[in-house]
């Protein structure tokens, strides 16, 4: 049971043909013989759950997501239940209160299996991040599953969830949805409340679906979207049916635009053969491809660096051992402790964040850096307008090659961050953007990129629909499964 998707599943239950507890210990199984090799999760609620599901068969527990199981990314409050963001100084932290999803997710039924783990903070792209462990690729065990929602990612590629939710900043959905075989997806900014998740960079971050298919992509993105008034940068625009965009081949004289900068040097070679294959697959379906150049996104991982660094600085100045999580033992003064908090809470790559944000916010270089980049992000935005008069999407790799290996990059900040190369300039324009499943290269996954107008993600899906159901790539299986 575990192995199917949340329609799937949905249809067996109302045809009362299996019950949400079976379900439930079914994905429970999986853990138990898995999880040990994959370490995706750093929170497993199975009492709540089991109980949770005994309420659906009793026909106390409904919505349409009714004893569907979820895993949640711990960067997001759920009430009652450990919330680390994969960081020791947060070890300790149970919120008080449910991120808006969360809230929306339990009216809709949904259970919540447990909390994934992320690169500390969200900041990273592989889970190496993590100040708790490392989760492993369920395809390659000796690979990283991207990052920074690496865990929810593996939890859905190895069946130890049905779905998941993680966020994005500048990938951390579609990067490792990509490498672990996946489809995930970035809503616009705005779609998504994002109170209750724990802010890295604001202006960035969205939460979206990660799952087996497109159609769940469809039904979760159904539940979870929508303006909510905690969040004011949630956006007052009404959410459609999104299960309404999943029509097979319904993309005829759709233009798509191939983004020439994104297919090019430092893509790897079977990455870019499976996109051309790809392209041809939608021009044989009625779709028209047009090449487009973005000739600003060349500095969209500088742009990023500084922005999404500037305004982690300032969102992790709360952390300071008096409010939440960890308090240093050395307290002999407030600075004292402060400071000891901070050096034994944080891990390396979030101090590193905190001191390049905090240096590209400081008197006499913000106009040089802040500024500079807050002006290029606008030249990034305009690339994409200018190529949305002439594209109804964008397509492009999700990301430049395949899972690496455990520890290659980790000591080489500048080529992880690399790695995020086509997905960064999405966030930076505030578009939806998919990642789905597109070939197998040496036995790993990899991910086809498709961008769509601020709030139009109906024609992603739609595109992406189209792509899954005349390929099928969704339905290969890790072999260690
Ligand atoms: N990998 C990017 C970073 O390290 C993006 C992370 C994210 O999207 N949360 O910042």
């Amino acid at each position: 049971m575990n192995k199917k998707t949340a329609h799937e599943l949905k249809t067996l239950l109302n045809k009362k043909e299996i019950s949400a507890t079976e379900i439930v210990k079914s994905v429970y199984d999986q853990i138990e013989k898995y999880e040990d090799a994959v370490s995706a999760y750093v929170t497993l609620t199975k009492k709540h759950a089991l109980a949770q599901a005994k309420e659906v068969d009793e026909g106390k527990r409904t919505g349409p997501l009714a004893g569907i199981p979820i895993a949640i990314k711990d960067n997001m409050c759920t009430k009652g239940t450990l919330t680390t963001c994969s960081s020791k100084i947060l070890n300790n932290y149970i919120p008080p209160y449910n991120a808006t999803i969360i809230d929306k997710l339990d009216q809709a039924g949904a259970i919540m299996i447990g909390k994934t783990n992320l690169d500390e903070f969200a900041m990273g792209s592989s889970t190496e991040n993590s100040g708790i462990k490392t989760t492993r690729n369920p395809w390659n065990l000796d690979c990283v599953p991207g990052g920074s929602s690496g865990g929810s990612a593996a939890a859905v590629a190895a069946d130890e969830t049905i779905l998941a939710v993680g966020s994005d900043t500048g990938g951390s959905i579609r990067q490792p949805a990509s490498f672990c075989g996946i489809v995930g997806m970035k809503p616009t900014y705005g779609r998504i409340s994002r109170y209750g998740l724990v802010a890295f960079a604001s202006s960035l971050d969205q939460i979206g679906p990660m799952t087996k298919d497109v159609r769940d992509c469809a039904l979760l993105l159904n539940i979870i979207a929508g303006y909510e008034e905690k969040d004011s940068t949630s956006a007052k625009i009404e959410v459609p049916d999104y299960t309404k965009s999943l029509v097979a081949d319904d993309i005829k004289g759709i233009t798509i635009g191939v983004i020439a900068e994104l297919m090019g040097k430092g893509v790897d070679k079977l990455t870019k053969e499976a996109t051309e294959k790809a392209i041809k697959l939608l021009e044989s379906k009625g779709a028209k491809i047009k090449k487009v150049s973005l000739p600003h996104l060349k500095y969209s991982v500088a742009t990023y660096y500084l922005i999404a660094p500037a305004e982690a600085s300032s969102n992790l100045g709360r952390y300071d051992g008096v409010k939440y999580g960890l308090r240093s033992k050395e307290t002999k003064d407030l600075i004292t402790m402060y400071k000891n908090t901070r050096a034994e809470g944080f891990g390396p790559e979030v101090k590193r964040r905190i001191l390049l944000g905090t240096y590209a916010l400081s008197a006499g270089y913000y106009d040089a850096y802040y500024l500079k980049a807050l002006k290029v992000r606008t030249l990034i935005k305009q690339d994409f307008e200018k190529a949305f008069g002439e594209c109804e999407v964008l397509l492009s790799p999700t990301c430049p090659s395949p899972a690496f290996r455990v520890g290659e990059k980790a000591n080489d900040p500048l080529s992880m961050y690399l790695s995020d190369i086509s997905t960064i300039p999405v966030n930076l324009a505030g578009l939806p953007a998919i990642s789905v499943p597109c070939e197998i290269i040496h036995n790993l996954p990899i991910g086809l990129q498709i961008i769509g107008k601020a709030f139009d993600e109906e024609t992603i899906l739609k595109v992406a629909f189209t792509y899954e159901q005349n390929t099928g790539w969704h339905k290969e299986k890790p072999k260690i499964l």
